[in-house]
């Protein structure tokens, strides 16, 4: 949980996780969609995928336990270089370092790196340094300092110097270019994407589209829908979409909501409209599954970040018309 994410955002997730899933053996038992559903709205998806085959790897092949040869752990789906040093470290004390982008900061600052971070080559240096400087006692102590310096005093910007209790050791401090390092290339602006979605009706229930393996977001749920083409216009993508996807003449009703969410590498804008299906079945890809449910059985489902917008603004809509029913006059 802690890779890409910080530890306040993740420490609720991990406590229901934790109670949910108490052992391997429980978390490998487990549904995909079971550990989906306690993932939901922590991002990074994959993540939770890596952990759940770790879980399986570790029942299958290693008796129930967590293997504590780095080499062996490192074969485990999901782990990294971060990931094998930081567990190996603290709950096995062998020496490996533990880079994430806090000990990346520091280590740096204590060389005075002055290539950009993002390279191939300046990575493996810091690696190197951080690899020489971890000592074969209390690593995970050692590991746990300096990201925690990082998080704490060592910040991105203005970073606390006086109050450093590494700061002898800091050449960009006595250079007094701790705020140029990390030298970073300017990143290039994420690509924008607007998305056409359909609240697709019928009978009182909406249907909703399992995303496929091996795509972003994969095993989540999601209203259905596509990226808009140029020239066309927002309605004509939804129509376009759901006659691709789900071999479904729509009619587009009413706007719901524009949600717009930020992933790593792209920015999606979901514009969503009301839709009504004709009769007939919904024909999806044969790797595609989907469902018509009634808006109070849709967060049985995991869903992503923004659906789940889409879902609350459905609640809101119907809560103000039931309102609006019983009060006509809005008294
Ligand atoms: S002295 Fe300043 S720049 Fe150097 S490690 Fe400490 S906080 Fe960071």
């Amino acid at each position: 949980m802690l890779q890409q994410t910080q530890v306040p955002t993740a420490l609720p997730y991990y406590e229901r996780f934790i109670k949910q899933f108490p052992t391997p053996a429980a978390l490998a038992r487990a549904s995909d969609h079971a550990v989906l559903k306690a993932w939901e709205g922590l991002g990074y998806y994959r993540r939770a995928g890596n952990l759940h085959a770790a879980a399986k790897a570790v029942i299958r092949d290693h008796g129930g336990r967590v293997p504590d040869d780095p080499k062996v752990f490192a074969q485990l789906p999901g782990v990294g270089r971060y990931t094998c040093g930081a567990v190996q470290s603290i709950a096995f004390g062998h020496a490996r370092a533990a880079l994430d982008g806090n000990a990346v900061r520091v280590l740096a600052r204590w060389f005075a790196v002055g290539r950009p971070i993002t390279e191939a080559a300046t990575r493996r240096r810091l690696w190197q340094l951080a690899d020489s400087l971890v000592p074969a006692s209390a690593p995970g102590d050692w590991n746990q300092a300096i990201m925690e310096l990082g998080s704490r005093l060592c910040t991105p910007r203005s970073p606390r110097c006086p109050l450093c209790p590494a700061r002898r050791l800091c050449a960009a401090a006595k250079r007094g270019i701790q705020d140029r390092i990390p030298v970073k290339r300017r990143r290039k602006p994420i690509p924008h994407i607007e998305v056409g979605a359909g609240i697709i009706w019928r009978r009182g229930k909406v249907l909703m589209c399992k995303r496929p393996a091996g795509k972003m977001l994969a095993g989540l749920w999601e209203f259905p829908g596509g990226k808009q083409r140029k020239g066309e216009t927002i309605r004509e993508c939804i129509r376009r979409e759901l006659k691709e996807e789900c071999d479904l003449a729509v009619t587009v009703g009413k706007h719901l909501i524009d949600v717009t969410h930020t992933y790593s590498h792209l920015k999606v804008t979901l514009r969503c409209y009301h839709c009504r299906a004709p009769r007939g079945r919904a024909k999806l890809h044969a790797s595609a599954e989907a469902r018509w449910l009634r808006i109070d059985d849709i967060p049985t489902l995991p869903l992503p970040a923004a659906d789940l917008k889409i879902l609350q603004a459905l609640g809101i809509e119907r809560e103000t018309a039931v309102r609006a029913t019983r009060n006509p006059r809005g008294r």
